[in-house]
């Protein structure tokens, strides 16, 4: 059960029933499928429907919500950095989780899939094209070390992962600080995408956020930010840093000290 939201020609987001969002981009050629989403849903199935052609998949980062549905295709690449991360997918932990946030998803999804990671491969490569239509990989690390985006120049689109998510969590598996956050950040602005998808929200954003975001890193500095507690799984505890309670709030979490 997946819903596909076109952002523009050749260009979809489809989301699964937790609300994590997989980018597919269509070339003359090939596809770009960006992360799997949890693998509660069919999303071979759903990328099918749109494209026959021969697929390029990878991970934005290995945070279970988007390697879950990895074991669907028949490669898929990853960073090495973020490799030491699937081995924490235990699967009690990811059956409460699924029963948490897809209680309608049924026990005989595909859920867990913890270990079976023999199809995911290093990601080895910087630049592909997909007929028509050439990506570069550009490495985004805060959120995890091995977070990774796509960059399609010719449509000014960054695709993002959770690297440049309003409300970006620094305090899950494998994040770094807050200053390496910001030189992500400042390089982004330079490359100055028109737009940037991200795997949790189903809309493109324009780049006026991330003077925001900026600011919520910067003030990790100077204040004490709020406790927070993260109220959907995986959990967790940290600060918040808020910048705006606008339609689309932007805020930092980090770990609490
Ligand atoms: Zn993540």
């Amino acid at each position: 059960m997946f819903r596909k939201i076109q952002i523009m020609d050749r260009v979809w987001v489809l989301q699964d029933r937790a609300d994590c969002c997989a980018n597919l981009v269509i070339g003359d050629s090939q596809a770009l499928l960006f992360d799997t989403c949890c693998g509660w849903d069919d999303l071979q199935g759903a990328v099918r429907k749109l494209t026959e052609l021969p697929m390029i998949v990878i991970n934005s980062h290995g945070h279970y919500d988007h390697v879950g549905g990895n074991a669907q295709f028949e490669r898929v690449y990853l960073h090495p950095a973020d490799f030491p991360l699937l081995s924490l997918h235990e699967p009690e932990h990811l059956e409460r989780w699924r029963r948490e946030m897809a209680p309608d998803a049924g026990n005989d999804t595909p859920a867990v899939q913890a270990g079976n990671w023999g199809n995911t491969l290093q990601l080895d490569f910087r630049e592909f094209d997909l007929g028509g239509l050439s990506g570069e990989l550009i490495p985004l690390p805060g959120h995890t070390e091995g977070s990774m985006g796509v960059w399609f120049p010719s449509l000014s689109l960054l695709l993002s992962g959770d690297a440049l998510t309003p409300v970006m969590c620094l305090n899950f598996a494998g994040h770094l600080s807050p200053a390496e956050q910001e030189a992500t950040l400042l390089r982004v602005m330079e490359l100055q995408p028109d737009i940037y998808l991200t795997s949790h929200q189903d809309h493109a954003f324009d780049g006026s956020l991330l003077p925001l975001m900026l600011q919520c890193v910067r003030d990790t500095q100077t204040k004490k930010g709020y406790a927070y507690e993260y109220p959907v799984p995986p959990y967790g505890s940290g600060r918040l840093f808020l910048n705006s309670t606008g339609s689309e709030p932007v805020a930092l979490i980090c770990e609490a000290k």
